[in-house]
């Protein structure tokens, strides 16, 4: 395997099985066989034979029970919320202050050792996918609300912390933290900023990005950062808006300042069935044309429904092919005229079911069969694969029947769950792990569907990031100049590309190849550096 002179970032094959005599060289943690469909990049045989000096200098900086070794006890971090996909880590550092990071990290970078950040390992693109010779950087024990200002309307927390605990902790002068992953029990809000989440009322209040004001991150060096703070905007380059959704690859980050707001007086929904998912589609594009922007439009196709109201109990309709959430929000008789106008639009989009909440317990069922959507399509298939791209809202019923055809091309079964207002698809694709074939004829049905969205004019993501699920897709949307002018603003703050590599980009390049890309009699320069 690799040693100096040799590429840092070789790849395994597209069938990664490492065989046990082979890992067992390395060390015993790793001893065990890996079969992905997604190709990694190649672990360090060097870092691997000095795991144990690392491991005992990580114990340095972060003593007690803050670095984790154990096979059996790094089990729970081998897969993120994709988990077709798993590797066991190196090892797991679970720091507890910002100095115990920057230390970790400057050592890693000395030490020429990978690094993936974690929050609470719910993404869905495999953004905190470990990686076998790198440390898994764990952020879960940064849990604490360091300021309520109601003054200024922000809160000043770690990145631990989930998305929900801000809401709870502002709630009682009556504000809350705006985006709403469904994930938000569960979610960090260092993870939210990394994947610039979003949720259903993002439509009206904008997504993560939107919400945070500043954070504090440590840079791969070891240098503490920090961009933005309380106030609205900050001098020169917009570095938090470059921070927001780079998906663990820029730095780590330790504090986050988030927007909080005022509650809305009044909040109600209105749950409209259809009798076909085109006419839904074509309902959410006319509520949007009228100029109305809900606090939240959710949609729901057949198989979707049934799932759901079979967990939840949410009193979801079950004659019909589509169902709306219209959720308006704001002073009682805005909402009471805007739900009026709302349910006009849907009647005339031919609704078959138009339902608007008449009490709080009501509404938050509406939303209940929602938020547990995904739970409940769990509950019907042995393993799905959620996808997430975004599409102009008015192709919306053309790329529903597209993806009709797909599933019985495929043949396996859909079913759609999605943020219709922002164009925000979460198409749920049902398989089996354990029947042969079946995860690759997903991977398959979901890429096409990712392709279909970038061909409407949309994008190949949503609210979950690249990942390493989206990560070959990355060519269908950008050219090798888009890539890498993206690439270099990787290398401005990681330039031997440490922080989480294999996510995202589908080429490792070294930082001091990029621009300088040139294909001669079709033969590419630097044939050693792997191409996803
Ligand atoms: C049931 C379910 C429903 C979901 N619904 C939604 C939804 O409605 N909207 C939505 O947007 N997402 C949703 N998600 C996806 C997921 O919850 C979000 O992407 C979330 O932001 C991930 O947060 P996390 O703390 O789990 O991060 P992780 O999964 O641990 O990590 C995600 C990424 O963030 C990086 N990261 C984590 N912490 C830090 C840090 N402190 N500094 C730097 N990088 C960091 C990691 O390296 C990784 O790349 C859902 C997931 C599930 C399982």
């Amino acid at each position: 395997m690799a040693g100096e002179a040799a590429p840092v970032n070789a790849e395994v094959r597209v069938r990664m099985v490492m065989s046990r005599a082979e890992l067992c060289r390395y060390n015993d943690v790793v001893s065990r066989e890996y079969d992905m469909s997604v190709r990694m990049p190649e672990p360090d045989a060097p870092v691997l034979a000095r795991r144990d000096q690392i491991v005992r200098a990580l114990r340095r900086i972060v003593p007690g029970e803050g670095v984790i070794a154990s096979e059996l006890a790094m089990r729970p971090y081998e897969s993120d919320g994709l988990t077709a996909y798993r590797q066991l880590p190196m090892v797991v550092v679970l720091p507890e202050t910002t100095r115990q990071v920057s230390r970790v990290l400057r050592y890693c970078h000395d030490q020429g050792i990978r690094v993936v950040p974690r929050g609470a390992g719910t993404s869905l693109s495999g953004g905190a996918l470990p990686l076998v010779d790198g440390v898994l950087l764990g952020m879960a024990k940064f849990n604490r609300i360091l300021e309520t200002d109601f003054d200024n309307r922000v809160a000043v927390v770690q990145p631990g912390v989930t998305n929900l605990a801000i809401t709870k902790a502002v709630e009682h002068r009556g504000f809350y933290y705006a985006p709403d992953p469904s994930s938000q029990i569960a979610c960090t809000i260092g993870g939210n900023v990394a994947e610039n989440s979003g949720g259903v009322h993002c439509l009206k209040y904008g997504m993560t990005t939107n919400n945070v004001l500043g954070v504090e991150m440590v840079l791969i060096t070891g240098e503490v950062v920090r961009f933005g703070g309380k106030h609205l905007d900050s001098d020169g380059y917009d570095l938090l808006g470059l921070v927001t959704g780079s998906e663990g690859l820029l730095g780590v980050v330790t504090e986050v300042t988030v927007r909080i707001l005022q509650k809305p007086e009044t909040a109600r929904a209105v749950l409209v069935g259809f009798p076909t998912s085109e006419d839904a589609g074509a309902c959410v594009a006319k509520i949007i044309g009228a100029g109305i922007i809900p606090g939240g439009m959710e949609m729901m196709d057949a198989p979707a429904i049934h799932a759901t109201e079979e967990f939840v109990h949410a009193g979801y309709p079950l004659d019909v092919e589509a169902l709306l959430i219209v959720e308006l929000d704001g002073p009682p008789a805005e909402v009471d005229h805007l739900l009026e106008r709302v349910s006009e639009i849907a009647r005339s989009c031919r609704a078959a079911v138009v339902r608007a909440s008449t009490s709080e317990d009501e509404r938050l069922a509406f939303w209940a069969g929602r938020k547990a959507a995904f739970p409940a399509v769990g509950r019907i298939s042995p393993d799905y694969y959620c996808m997430d791209g975004t599409i102009p809202r008015a192709k919306l019923p053309h790329v529903l029947a597209r993806m009709r055809e797909m599933s019985q091309t495929y043949g396996l079964r859909c079913a759609n769950v999605f943020h219709a207002g922002d164009g925000n698809l979460h198409p749920l694709i049902l398989y089996d792990a354990n029947k042969p074939g079946e995860l690759d004829r997903a991977e398959a049905f979901g890429a096409d569907i990712l392709r279909l969205c970038v061909e409407v004019g949309g994008v190949l993501t949503g609210e979950h990031g690249v990942g390493v699920e989206k990560r070959d897709l990355m060519p269908a949307m950008f050219n090798e100049t888009d890539l890498a002018h993206q690439e270099r603003v990787k290398c401005a703050f990681d330039a031997k590309g440490l922080l989480n590599p294999g996510k995202v980009f589908p080429t490792l390049h070294r930082c001091a190849e990029l621009g300088r890309m040139h294909v001669r009699a079709g033969q590419l320069p630097f044939p050693d550096i792997p191409r996803f």
